[in-house]
């Protein structure tokens, strides 16, 4: 499928899902929604950021579209279970978007928060209700709840419902809710708990699933660059002045963002485009063929535009933002690297972006290591000096600043011949700097600062990303 119009989803639907600026499906999107509006029972294997709530949202909407009876008191007709608070908001969310010109009433019952919203809520039924385990299991024994209306029945992120202890809450509101009901569930991986309670409650599951991209990550040379905010605009005007480019994808978070840095670029005389959802179907397609040919050598997009990019000779990423979602930066830099091919990996971070860096590590289980130079300078280029506080101190006729002995030229030129790629993280969680390339001299400490990037200081690196508003979308 390669338009939403072809699954032959409700009018209504599809309208939001054009006024959402959805034009094609994701994967796990286009291998579920068709085999969900069947009524079967659906087993999916995909992380988040693959577009997997509108992959079970859509058709549960449908199915409701389809049948708009009004849900009994105490009882909702669609159950769907998440393991955080921020994940079942997210969801709700989806549900709300993709469903605006339905006529729906939905819930959330999550923990954290007072009971009584949530019960009134239940009170007079609803169609669709999102809920965390305990908090749901607390209402049912209640009697704010009966769970005998439900007709779909979702779990999404199983594996993370196992690790965070919930698997008896979710055997013991399954035997509550009717056999006859259509049970999808989604997990990132599947342990064989999970198999298991799938064999359990699933009734012949058709299985769909979208392959991580993972396995490229340790082909790509990956380095950090710590800086301001305000230095990034510079700092990539230098790398892909400096740098030999074939093709480079920078990656912001928002649309915004990037038609910011394109902006940026342009006026330092830099040709780039962007692609995001904000660009017509035509443009997108105008633009990517022009990268694919070469005609434009840098293009800037946001992670859901970017999915579809299918480009050989991405000789370079760059994480213009950092993800907040660590699968992403994943499947972001495995834009370099394919077909065999190595790539960098240059992933720009700052003081804010702090937390996001320690999960993105954790997840790769590799420490990044930081520099602050760039590979491959083109022959005659100078050393420049990347910008941020470039002007807070005079440099000399060689670019070397005044001062006292700050070195900059002492750390080496990152090789990019894979000498310096990311290393085993050992103890990770602590302190990072052991994936410099080179250890900062105790005699220096602000080596950095001194040519225009910052290093967080060790408090920020503690917080987590829910704290830097991550969570939200
Ligand atoms: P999810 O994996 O469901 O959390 O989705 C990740 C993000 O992708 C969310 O911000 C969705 O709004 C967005 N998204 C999902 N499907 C599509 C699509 N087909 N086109 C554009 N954006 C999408």
């Amino acid at each position: 499928m390669t338009t939403f119009a072809e699954f032959g989803l409700a009018e209504a639907i599809t309208r939001a899902l054009t006024e959402e600026k959805y034009v094609t499906p994701t994967p796990i999107q286009a291998q579920t929604i068709p085999l969900a509006m069947t009524g079967g029972d659906i087993i999916g294997i995909a992380q988040t950021g693959t577009g997997k709530t509108a992959a079970f949202a859509l058709p549960i909407l449908n199915r409701l579209a389809a049948n708009p009876v009004r849900p009994e008191r105490k009882t909702c007709r669609v159950l769907v279970l998440s393991p955080t608070r921020e994940l079942s908001g997210q969801i709700l969310d989806s549900f709300r978007a993709y469903g605006r010109h339905l006529r729906l009433q939905t819930a959330l019952a999550i923990g954290g928060v007072p009971m009584g919203r949530q019960v009134r809520d239940l009170m007079n039924g609803l169609d669709i209700l999102v809920a965390t385990p305990g908090r749901l299991l607390d209402l049912v024994q209640q009697n704010a709840l009966k769970l005998s209306g439900v007709e779909v029945l979702v779990l999404d992120e199983a594996d993370r419902m196992l690790d965070m202890g919930f698997i008896h809450d979710i055997r013991k509101i399954v035997a509550k809710t009717p056999s006859q009901r259509q049970t999808l569930m989604f997990s990132a991986t599947m342990p064989k708990e999970i198999a298991e309670l799938a064999a359990h409650m699933l009734k012949s599951p058709q299985k769909v699933a979208v392959t991580p991209e993972a396995t490229t990550v340790e082909r790509i040379d990956q380095r950090v660059i710590h800086l301001d905010q305000a230095a990034k605009p510079d700092v990539l005007s230098d790398i892909l002045k400096t740098e030999k480019v074939n093709r480079a994808l920078v990656f912001t978070r928002t649309k915004h963002g990037a038609d910011k840095v394109v902006r940026a670029l342009q006026k330092s005389g830099i040709a780039a485009e962007a692609i995001h959802g904000n660009k017509s179907q035509n443009q997108r397609e105008r633009v990517l063929a022009a990268f694919r040919e070469g005609k434009i050598r840098t293009l800037i997009a946001t992670d859901i535009a970017a999915r579809g990019i299918d480009v050989d000779g991405v000789s370079h990423v760059i994480n213009y933002d950092l993800p907040n979602i660590p699968e992403s930066y994943v499947h972001r830099i495995g834009r370099t690297a394919r077909a065999g091919a190595d790539g960098i990996a240059i992933s720009f971070c700052s003081r804010d972006e702090a937390p996001f860096l320690r999960d993105i590590e954790r997840l790769i289980k590799l420490t990044i290591p930081s520099t602050d130079q760039r590979t491959d300078r083109r022959p005659g280029t100078a050393t420049t000096q990347p910008a941020g506080r470039q002007n807070t101190r005079h440099a000399d006729a060689n670019g070397q600043r005044a001062g006292k002995g700050r070195r900059r030229s002492t750390r080496p030129p990152y090789p990019g011949n894979g000498q310096n790629r990311p290393q085993q993280a050992h103890g990770h969680g602590q302190a990072r700097g052991n994936g410099h390339t080179e250890p900062r001299s105790p005699s220096n400490p602000d080596q950095i600062a001194s040519v225009g990037f910052m290093r967080p200081p060790a408090r920020e690196r503690t917080k987590s990303p829910a704290d830097a508003g991550g969570a939200s979308r």
